[in-house]
């Protein structure tokens, strides 16, 4: 299916066979699917010494939630299918503050379920435990939390999901021009690819390399419009404002040649001064 779209574009010049997997593309009934995760324990009384502050403290995080992104799907997405589920995971890699943040994030979320096990671990063996301990070492989890969920979503940007399509549609047209057949691929590349030609493998190999190249383009992408970014600093002269083009730069445009005349003039001084002193 995949493979004919391909090879009708290439070899027979059917711009048809471009549209048409495009069509199918966007009209994948894989849209962006998120699931909220539970990290949960049961809270017990009877293991917390039934003491109402620890019961109360650990009561409002028995139900941990976390926004997961749905990655594997169980009915048998078609090759064209999983290229739209590629994109749309990129997608919201890429913009959603939800998901795919970072490990050190999900880390902390989890962490007062570990605490409770803890603590109830200390109870069992006899130890005195500090409420006012926990309850600080939870406000603090909450605080780390938050400031690298506020680190995370920092880094996602802001691509509205129309001008998100206008830019692969841009990049499907490249890969339809770059393709290469495994065929292709082997004859100019020995046989190390190794395969299988069979309609299931070639798709296989498409599917691969259509994920690979539109996550290697959008790294590009990004990285360019990263470039472009603005930055801005306070001049160590006037104290404004300016765009700077390198890190080096300390003083504004109208500054930094006045500041290069005064270093030039107290440098004569001081040579004009060590002269005199001979
Ligand atoms: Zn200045």
């Amino acid at each position: 299916m995949l493979n004919e779209l391909l090879e009708d574009y290439q070899e027979f010049n059917e711009d048809e066979a471009l549209d048409e997997f495009i069509r199918l593309l966007w009209s994948s009934d894989y849209g962006c699917r998120t699931y909220r995760k539970t990290y949960a324990f049961k809270l017990q009384p009877e293991l917390l010494n039934n003491n109402d502050e620890l019961i109360k403290i650990f009561e409002p995080y028995q139900k941990i939630k976390i926004r997961h992104v749905i990655s594997y799907y169980n009915d048998k997405p078609n090759s064209i299918d999983m290229i739209r589920i590629h994109i749309n995971n990129m997608y919201m890699y890429l913009t959603n503050s939800e998901v795919y943040m970072s490990k050190e994030y999900f880390n902390f979320k989890i962490q007062p379920k570990k605490l409770y096990f803890k603590t109830i671990e200390r109870i069992k063996n006899g130890e005195v435990v500090n409420i006012d301990e926990i309850r600080n070492q939870l406000l603090d989890f909450e605080k780390k939390t938050e400031e690298l969920r506020l680190r995370d979503v920092g880094k996602k940007i802001e691509l509205p999901f129309n001008e998100y399509k206008k830019i692969i549609n841009g990049y499907i047209f490249r890969i339809f021009n770059n393709y290469k057949s495994p065929f292709e691929y082997e004859q100019e590349n020995g046989w190390e690819l190794n395969v299988i030609h069979d309609a299931w493998h070639e798709d296989n190999y498409i599917v691969k390399y259509f994920c690979k190249s539109l996550t290697g383009y959008m790294k590009n992408y990004i990285r360019n419009n990263k470039e472009k970014e603005i930055r801005k600093k306070k001049c160590n002269h006037c104290n404004e404002e300016f765009i700077i083009a390198n890190n080096n730069q300390k003083y504004c445009t109208i500054c930094s040649p006045v500041v290069r005349r005064e270093k030039v003039r107290k440098n004569m001084k001081k040579m004009r001064s060590k002269k005199l002193s001979f």
